[in-house]
């Protein structure tokens, strides 16, 4: 039984990339779960030589919607072309299969936020995902999730000395309007007003390298991990990762 469309996602991220020639859309995978195959899409812009490269991404997690339809508004709406200059890659959807069957896992039962430091990993979707991620490297990292326990938004920030700390300007926006979590820490790590800071040791702990761990590893400078409350009505979660993703392109 599915509970959503993937096509519509790819009809949306067609219709987008119609309107917007800038855009360039290239298929990493084309994966299959029989009786269905899931066309794994990128998008890419250019932008301005010399200017930082921004990566936004979602769906990871194929329960946690917000995320993607986030990413998918924003393709839609004026944003990219108010920040034209910064090159931009962006993974709406990156586990199709549990997108459409409500499924934090891949079709496999894997979680793929768990694979990237797996060479030799089963899930057919993370070889290409990170190929596709470490030839186009980006500087500054928003990776969209959602937190089915969490009382309130909240992010995890990791970035290199001296980065200015964007985390910071997301969640005081956020919570002009939004609750914020009240949690001091979070999976063992500490939490301050909002925002999380893993460690390294959670790494080990969870199983395995994430997308933004991968990442940071690979000379990205910034990297963010918005998160919101899944018992949140649904466009006010898809407007706090608007919020983020607004928030990471003024601050590039
Ligand atoms: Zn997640």
């Amino acid at each position: 039984m599915k509970a959503r469309s993937y096509v519509d996602v790819l009809h949306r991220i067609q219709g987008v990339t119609a309107r917007d020639r800038s855009w360039l859309v290239s298929e990493i995978a084309l994966l299959s779960y029989p009786p269905d195959r899931y066309p794994l899409v990128a998008l890419r812009r250019p932008g301005e030589e010399g200017v930082p490269r921004l990566s936004l991404s979602a769906g990871m997690h194929g329960d946690e919607v917000a995320g993607v339809e986030a990413l998918l508004r924003f393709l839609e709406s004026d944003l990219p072309r108010c920040f034209a200059s910064i090159p931009l890659i962006v993974l709406p959807c990156q586990n199709p299969f549990g997108y459409e069957h409500h499924s934090r896992f891949n079709g496999c039962g894997l979680d793929l936020n768990r694979q990237f430091d797996k060479p030799d990993t089963p899930a057919q979707e993370s070889l290409p995902l990170k190929r596709f991620l470490l030839q186009h490297r980006p500087d500054l990292v928003v990776e969209c999730h959602e937190d089915s326990d969490a009382d309130g938004f909240y992010l995890w920030e990791i970035k290199r000395p001296g980065r200015p700390e964007i985390g910071r300007a997301i969640v005081d926006r956020i919570a002009a309007s939004r609750p914020i979590t009240a949690a001091s820490a979070i999976e063992g790590c500490f939490v301050t007003d909002g925002v999380a800071h893993p460690t390294a040791e959670r790494i080990g702990r969870i199983g395995g390298w994430s997308h933004t761990y991968l990442l940071f590893q690979n000379g990205a400078s910034h990297c963010l991990t918005p998160e919101t409350p899944s018992a949140r009505p649904f466009d006010e979660r898809v407007d706090m990762h608007l919020i983020s993703v607004r928030t990471a392109l003024e601050r590039v």
